[in-house]
């Protein structure tokens, strides 16, 4: 128990997320507009941190969460929480255990939740500066 709450504290944990996930086609088609981002910015990165774990929580904590594997939807309000939990293979629990190891029908622990929430934000940060970057990489 505490090797896994150390393992989903590690910022580290964070970082290697993201790495695999930027090698699927299909999640790194994922990406903030110039909408969200002005959304994002008006309203404060920790207002977005409050969204997001609710979001975690309403929907993808409960040990069967509703409709799970239907429940993010690709467009809606606020988009850009959506966006990211696709975008970071957190938008269901099947993804969730595909991709982070975090097995389905339990509940998750505040300190999943937490990872969960630090993954979505940390991509969401690097959407708001690696704006330039994206454009370069691109072509
Ligand atoms: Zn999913």
């Amino acid at each position: 128990m505490k090797d896994s709450a150390h393992k989903f504290c590690s910022p580290k944990m964070v970082d290697s997320a993201l790495e695999l996930l930027k090698r699927s086609s299909f999640r790194s088609k994922f990406k903030l507009n110039d909408r969200d981002r002005q959304y994002i910015q008006d309203k404060s990165i920790e207002t977005i941190k409050d969204h997001a774990v609710d979001f975690i929580n309403l929907r993808i904590a409960s040990k069967f969460p509703k409709n799970d594997g239907k429940q993010t939807p690709m467009k809606g309000h606020p988009v850009f929480v959506f966006i990211a939990q696709h975008a970071t293979a957190t938008c269901c629990r099947g993804c969730l255990q595909k991709w982070h190891r975090i097995q389905k029908g339990r509940a998750l622990s505040d300190n999943k939740v937490g990872f969960i929430v630090r993954l979505i934000m940390k991509w969401i940060e690097k959407q708001m500066d690696g704006r330039r970057d994206d454009f370069i990489e691109q072509k």
